[in-house]
């Protein structure tokens, strides 16, 4: 098969305050494993209003980092402006594959990209491996079957990473930084953020949580979320939800998990209260250890659980928090 040649690149997303976003650690970490079975190199891309700090963190990841300042990107959506970053600094050279997270961020710029290079994309990768190009795991009908794809031979492609599917590893030592003018040739349609408006949603994100405690509708209301909220604290993880607690008005969509929330893969995933339905199954089902705490002992969660508690989640949960806090 003959094989894309270049560098593997990265499109890196930044955080609020202009440092590199935890998914993309993770997805450069991707990009040099890849590039080292390549025999080729890991490169990267920052695009914002100040992309000194985001690139610096970056070159701890990437042999090469290419920062490009657009400055009124604050008041646009960010996604356009990278992916015309990206673009004209992509045609400019040979590239091996492109990698991106895969939040709404990273699935934008991926879109973007296909549409002005004419490249194909491949979406929510588990795990990618180099096999002569980029070999992507993908998990599709709802969990249910896992694919292996790979784009036609000689091509390069976009690939989109899932959060937490690796873990992330600075390089040995710091790569270059070099600074780039914006271009302003795509003259792409810009869209104008009008308002930001911060949604109430635990402190560290759902899809980047290495421990989640998730609550469903045993958990009984907006009260019985503060023993959920305690735990997730005490473990230093973030707390989830199925839609029947998010439907009921008790938690944010933004915690929401499954097939139509959010696709997480925490190393454990505590689950109180919660049945284990199919829909929210496939949302958590990759998780590293499942424990569930169900007064069922025939909930579905008990087929695909690494544990199951069996008893009430308020007496377990509190015996749990107290056990806890006695080891802090
Ligand atoms: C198209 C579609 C999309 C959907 N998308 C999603 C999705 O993205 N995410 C999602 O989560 N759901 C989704 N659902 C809903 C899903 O089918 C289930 O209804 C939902 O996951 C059930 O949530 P639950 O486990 O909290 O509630 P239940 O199924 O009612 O389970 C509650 C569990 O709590 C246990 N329990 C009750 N009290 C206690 C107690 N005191 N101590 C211990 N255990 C207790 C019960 O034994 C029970 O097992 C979707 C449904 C459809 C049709």
């Amino acid at each position: 098969m003959a094989a894309p040649t270049g560098p593997i690149w990265v499109v890196a997303e930044t955080n609020a305050d202009g440092t590199l976003a935890k998914s993309s650690t993770e997805v450069a970490t991707l990009a040099r494993t890849l590039a080292e079975a390549a025999g080729s190199s890991a490169a990267g891309i920052v695009v914002a209003a100040d992309p000194t700090a985001a690139a610096k963190e970056l070159a701890g990841y990437v042999a090469r980092v290419v920062a490009v300042a657009v400055p009124d990107v604050t008041g646009h959506t960010w996604a356009q402006a990278a992916a015309q970053q990206a673009a004209a600094i992509l045609a400019s050279g040979s590239v091996g594959a492109v990698l991106t997270g895969a939040g709404p961020d990273g699935r934008d710029v991926a879109g973007t990209l296909s549409a002005l290079l004419e490249r194909p994309v491949l979406v929510n990768a588990t795990a990618v491996a180099w096999d002569g190009g980029p070999s992507v795991e993908m998990s599709v009908f709802g969990g249910k079957l896992i694919t292996s794809s790979t784009f036609v031979d000689g091509e390069w492609g976009i690939v989109t990473v899932r959060p937490n599917v690796v873990t992330a590893e600075a390089a040995g030592s710091a790569g270059v930084v070099e600074t780039r003018d914006a271009d302003q040739g795509a003259g792409l349609p810009v869209v104008k953020v009008m308002e930001r408006i911060e949604e109430a949603a635990a402190a560290l994100p759902i899809e980047e949580a290495r421990i989640i405690v998730a609550g469903g509708r045993g958990v009984g209301g907006e009260d019985g979320f503060a023993l959920v909220r305690e735990i997730a604290a005490e473990l230093g993880g973030a707390v989830g939800a199925t839609r029947a607690a998010v439907d009921s008005g008790w938690i944010p969509y933004a915690q929401q998990i499954g097939q139509t929330g959010k696709i997480v893969k925490p190393q454990l995933y505590l689950a109180l209260g919660i049945s284990g339905a199919i829909q929210h199954k496939v949302g958590m089902q990759t998780a590293g250890t499942i424990i569930g705490v169900n007064r069922d002992p025939d909930a579905p969660i008990a087929e695909f659980a690494d544990l199951v508690i069996v008893g009430d989640l308020f007496e377990v949960g509190k015996a749990l928090l107290a056990e806890l806090r006695s080891r802090r």
